[in-house]
Order: structure tokens, then C-alpha cells, then sequence
């Protein structure tokens, strides 16, 4: 439930409010909006139908809201949640570009890579050091070694990384190294894992499961959040479905609703959702078109080469042209501007 104080409710009032809710054992979380502040309640609705809520001064009205997510909801939160990395803010009108190797495979790879994304205007480097295989005789990733060819491609050219943690024992080594974790879509359910980095204050770039429902996906933001992490990006990466053509079936529905239902910025992985490259730039347009706050792309200097994921890596220069490509489509949609319908109410 959410209590929305009127316009101008004083802070004393919301005060009030959220010491009465928590002289009845329930969880308060305030949002303070431009207008208006929002109080989330977090407990059985039972015991808010005690209390004599709508009476009390500065209060508007008390919402029931029905979704079992309850920080990650937009009700909760009705202002975008922006993301500061490094210098550079995830979330608002400007797509975050964030792309790397499948794999990071060796330090000459790493830097050439890193390089690039840099000087063709990207804003978050990509790698994954360990890496969750399908198969355990393929390639794993080069663990610590990897993470330290990384952090050399942060400290030449200022990009902040991001890489996928796999296991909790590792969380202390992959926070000496990464700016933002990771979730892949095979751990998103991975309830211990969430609430480990939950309790750090790294952003999390918590990608869709490979079967998961957006609300299975919302819950496991919740899981973060609740623990005091707010700094969830969530990432539409593929889902599984009939097709087999493509590797994934890129759900691109996923952009508004999860806009609707929910604050956090959302950005999408065309790599992993459909698998073949030369599907990927469209796909990237389309994930911009529909709203997405950034993408993150697997490019390599050489595809046939990689150690995982080649097939749908973009080389070096159809790299370029997908960011060219989507700078278009976001300044379209810039100016568009407000009359753009984004649904957020
Ligand atoms: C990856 O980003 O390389 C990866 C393994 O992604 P996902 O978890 O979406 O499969
Ligand atoms: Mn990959």
C-alpha cells in the first residue's frame, strides 16, 4: 500500500505519518517527488486498515497496490531512478551504451577493444572473467586475470566496467574490480546471490532469466533492493520460446511495461537475444526506439575467433555504425520529447 501526501504536505506531517506506520511494526519507505511525496508501506495491509490514515493531516489518499513487488514498483517510486557510474549517469533520455567481449580473452584483446568503445563515444566496458557455460569443457573465462585486464582498460581510458559475478565467495575480489556486477540470466533466481549484492552499494545489472516472467524479474530487483542496494539496472537479454531460428526471442514488450511498472531504468542485450550479429544492429534500433535507457552489445575484433559468443559479436566497425545508428534514433526521440507517450501512470 502507499499513502500519496497532497501537494505541499509539510515535513512534519510526513513525519507523523511514517512514525505512526512504524509504531505498528511496518516498513516505511519514503520517496520524496518534485510535488508530491509518496510513503510506501511495507507489511500486511490488515494492520494499515487499523489506522486511521486518511485523517490524518497532509495525507491525500492510501493506494492499494496490488503488484507483490513493492521498491522496485513505480508506485512506490513514481520518479525515474538514475544510476551514477563513475561520470556517467544510466537512466533519463540518454541511452547508456555499454559494450565489450563476450569473454575477456587476453590483455591485448581487452585494451584494443576498450579503445575503441571509447573513442566511438561508448560509456561502459563489458567483460565477463568467469563465465557461465553451457558446456563445463568450454572455455570458463580467465577468473582474477581477467578482471585485472579490465581494470588496466578502466585505468587507460576512464571506462567503468562491468563484469558478471557468478558465486558469492568471489564478491569480495569481483568488488576490488568492477563497478557494476552482473546478474546473468542464469543466477537471476539466485535468491542468496541477489541479497549478497543487495548489501553492497555497487550498481547491479540484473538481467532477465531465460524462462522468467517480468514479475519473477521484478521480484528478483526486489530481493536487491530490499536489502538497501537501490541501484538495479535491469536488462531485457532473450527469452526462450518456440523459435529456434534466433538463439532468443529479444522481448521488446518488456521495455514500456517495465517502464510502467517500475523505476528503474531498463536497457537491452540484442546480442543475447537473437544470437546471430547480423540481426543485432536492427535490434539494438528497435530497442531505443521502444524506449530502452541504453544497450549492451558483445563486439570483437575478430568474432570468428572468440572464445564464446563469436556468432553474435559485432566487429569493430558495424560496432560504430550500430552507435551511430541509435544516436539517431535517440535524438528523434529527444526531439519528440514530451509529446512522446511513455507509459509511466
Ligand atoms: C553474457 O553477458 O555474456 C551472458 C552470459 O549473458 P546472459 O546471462 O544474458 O546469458
Ligand atoms: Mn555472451
Amino acid at each position: 500500500m502507499i499513502v500519496v501526501m497532497k501537494e505541499g504536505a509539510h515535513q512534519e506531517q510526513i513525519d507523523n505519518v511514517a512514525k505512526l506506520l512504524q509504531s505498528k511494526g511496518l516498513g516505511v519507505h519514503i520517496s520524496q517527488g518534485a510535488e508530491k511525496t509518496i510513503i510506501g508501506i511495507i507489511g500486511p495491509k490488515e494492520r494499515v486498515f487499523e489506522l486511521p490514515m486518511e485523517t490524518l493531516p497532509g495525507v491525500e489518499k492510501v493506494v492499494t497496490v496490488s503488484n507483490p513487488f513493492k521498491l522496485a514498483s513505480r508506485a512506490f517510486h513514481p520518479q525515474d531512478t538514475l544510476i551514477q557510474v563513475g561520470d556517467h549517469v544510466i537512466g533519463g533520455a540518454h541511452p547508456t551504451i555499454m559494450a565489450g567481449p563476450c569473454s575477456v580473452e587476453s590483455r591485448e584483446q581487452i585494451l584494443e577493444i576498450a579503445r575503441f568503445v571509447k573513442q566511438v563515444g561508448g560509456h561502459i566496458l563489458r567483460g565477463g572473467a568467469f563465465k557461465p557455460r553451457s558446456s563445463p569443457y568450454s572455455f570458463q573465462g580467465l577468473g582474477e586475470q581477467g578482471l585485472k585486464y579490465l581494470a588496466e582498460a578502466r585505468e587507460e581510458t576512464g571506462l567503468p566496467i562491468v563484469s558478471e559475478i557468478m558465486e558469492i565467495e568471489t564478491l569480495p575480489l569481483m568488488s576490488d574490480y568492477v563497478d557494476v556486477f552482473q546478474i546473468g540470466a542464469r543466477n537471476m533466481q539466485n535468491y542468496p546471490l541477489l541479497r549478497a549484492v543487495g548489501k553492497t552499494n555497487k550498481p547491479v545489472l540484473l538481467k532477465r532469466g531465460l524462462s522468467a516472467t517480468i514479475e519473477e524479474w521484478l521480484m528478483s530487483a526486489e530481493y536487491i533492493l530490499s536489502e538497501g542496494n537501490p541501484n538495479v539496472i535491469l536488462c531485457e537479454r532473450g527469452i526462450r520460446t518456440f523459435e529456434t531460428y534466433t538463439r532468443n526471442t529479444l522481448d521488446l514488450n518488456a521495455v514500456p511495461v517495465v517502464q510502467h511498472l517500475s523505476h528503474l531504468p531498463v536497457i537491452v542485450d540484442p546480442s543475447h537475444g537473437v544470437g546471430k550479429w547480423k540481426y543485432v544492429t536492427a535490434m539494438a534500433r528497435a530497442g531505443i526506439a521502444a524506449g530502452a535507457n541504453g544497450l549492451i552489445v558483445e563486439i570483437h575484433p575478430n568474432p570468428s575467433e572468440a572464445l564464446s559468443d563469436g556468432p553474435q559479436s559485432l566487429t569493430l566497425d558495424n560496432f560504430a555504425s550500430m552507435v551511430q545508428e541509435v544516436t539517431r534514433i535517440s535524438e528523434a526521440l529527444n526531439a519528440v520529447g514530451e509529446d512522446l507517450y511513455v507509459a509511466k501512470n
